[in-house]
C-alpha cells in the first residue's frame, strides 16, 4: 500500500500538489484540514464554545463525515464551502489543540486510507503521528509572503492581515503538545516558493521512483 504523507504550514500548496499528485499516480486525496475544518464548523453552527472540549469531542466522534475529492459533509449537511470562510479558518486551530478531536480524527484518517488502499494524505501530522510508516514523507514550506499571497489569491483580503493571521496559526498548531506541525528527520523538504505546482509533482514522482527501486534493491 502506498501511503504518501504530505505535511506543512499554510499555504504552502499542499492541496494543489496533493490533489495534482495523486491524479498523476493514480491514488485516492485526503485533506485531513478539511476534517478539523468541518468539526470546527459543525461545533460552530451549534453554537458550541470552543472550549467546551467534550462536547466537540463528541461532534468528532458521533458524526457522519462523508470525504470526496471536492465535497465534505458532516451529519448530511455540506460544509464545502463554509469550512473555508474566516470564521472557520479562525477558529479551526484552537479545535485541532483538542486531544480527543485528534485521537477520533487520526483514526478516520487511518480508516480512510486502509479502505481505499492507499493515498496522497495531506495535513500537519500525516508523516509523524498519522501514519509513521508512510512510504513517502514530504514536508512543503513557501515564504511568508508567498503563502499569504496565495491566500489572497484563493479567498481575497488584505495580504498583511493574513499574512500575520497565518503566522499565529502556524504558531498554534507548532506549538501544540499533541502533534504539532512538526518537519520529521525522514521527510523531504521542498521549497514551493518559486517553483511551479508541475515542478514539484515532478521532483515528489521522482523521489517516489527512487523509494521503489530501494526496496527492489534490498529485496
Ligand atoms: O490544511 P488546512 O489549512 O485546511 O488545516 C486547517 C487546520 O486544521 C490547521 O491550521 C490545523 O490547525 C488543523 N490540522 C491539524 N492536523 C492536520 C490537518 C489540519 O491540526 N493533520
Amino acid at each position: 500500500m502506498i501511503v504518501v504523507a504530505i505535511d506543512g504550514p499554510a499555504g504552502a500548496g499542499k492541496s494543489t500538489i496533493a490533489k495534482a499528485l495523486a491524479k498523476r499516480i493514480k491514488l485516492r486525496y485526503l485533506d485531513t484540514g478539511a476534517m478539523y475544518r468541518a468539526v470546527t464548523f459543525a461545533a460552530m453552527n451549534r453554537k458550541i464554545e470552543l472550549s467546551d472540549e467534550a462536547a466537540i469531542a463528541k461532534i468528532a466522534s458521533d458524526c457522519q463525515m462523508q470525504i470526496a475529492d471536492e465535497s465534505i459533509s458532516i451529519d448530511g449537511l455540506d460544509a464545502t464551502a463554509e469550512i473555508r470562510g474566516q470564521e472557520v479558518t479562525r477558529a479551526v486551530s484552537v479545535v485541532a489543540t483538542n486531544s480527543l478531536v485528534r485521537t477520533e480524527l487520526r483514526n478516520r484518517q487511518r480508516k480512510w486510507v486502509g479502505d481505499h488502499g492507499g493515498g496522497v494524505v495531506e495535513g500537519r501530522d500525516i508523516g509523524s503521528v498519522v501514519f509513521p510508516e508512510a512510504t513517502l514523507k514530504v514536508y512543503l514550506t513557501a515564504s511568508p509572503m508567498v503563502r499569504a499571497k496565495r491566500r489572497v489569491e484563493q479567498s481575497g483580503g488584505d495580504v498583511e492581515r493574513i499574512a500575520t493571521e497565518i503566522a499565529e496559526r502556524d504558531e498554534r498548531d507548532s506549538s501544540r503538545s499533541d502533534s504539532p506541525l512538526m518537519k520529521t528527520s525522514d521527510s523531504v523538504t521542498i521549497d514551493t516558493s518559486d517553483i511551479s505546482v508541475d515542478e514539484v509533482v515532478d521532483q515528489i514522482e521522482q523521489l517516489l521512483a527512487k523509494k521503489r527501486d530501494d526496496k527492489k534493491a534490498s529485496q
